[in-house]
Parts: structure tokens; sequence; C-alpha cells
């Protein structure tokens, strides 16, 4: 795996949005974030010109997508059953 790109932010650095998008989504398959907490969306930096998550702004379509659909849901279980036999 090739090397991560660090940002001054300190934050997580992704190569595109998809990547981005997909580690946001991820964070939601972990953990269970009280409204108004947690990452909501994506952005492209100012200092690194890479993708971060952020908890402002509007949420990203494809976490708000994934969350009404029930792909979370599933998503979720799934991470679930992976710890369990991972134990
Ligand atoms: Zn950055």
């Amino acid at each position: 795996m090739a090397a991560m790109k660090s940002c001054t932010t300190g934050k997580n650095v992704y190569a595109s949005q998809a990547l981005a998008e997909d580690a946001l989504l991820e964070a939601y398959t972990r953990s269970d974030f009280p409204k108004g907490q947690g990452p909501v969306t994506v952005y492209v930096c100012n200092f690194c010109s890479s993708y971060h998550l952020t908890s402002k702004g509007p949420m990203n379509p494809r976490l708000a997508a994934a969350l009404s659909d029930g792909t979370l849901k599933r998503l979720r279980e799934a991470a679930a059953w992976e710890r369990k036999l991972r134990r």
C-alpha cells in the first residue's frame, strides 16, 4: 500500500472524493454517531488539495442515501459479524 500523504490539518487524507466517501460510510459502520456529531461529508482541503471528512455542512448524498435505504444498517451488521468472528 502506498504511504498516505499527510496534511497540516492532521486529518486523514483521501486521494479522491470516492475514497473519502468510502471512509465516511465506513466510519458510520463502526460508530453510531449521536445527532450533530461525527463526520457528515467530505471536502477538498485548501492545504493539501486532497479530501478530508468534516462534521460541518450538509450531509453527503451517498451517506444520506446509505442511511435512508438501509445500506448502512446492512454494512453495520456485516461489520458486527466480522468483529465477532475475529474474536
Ligand atoms: Zn488537507
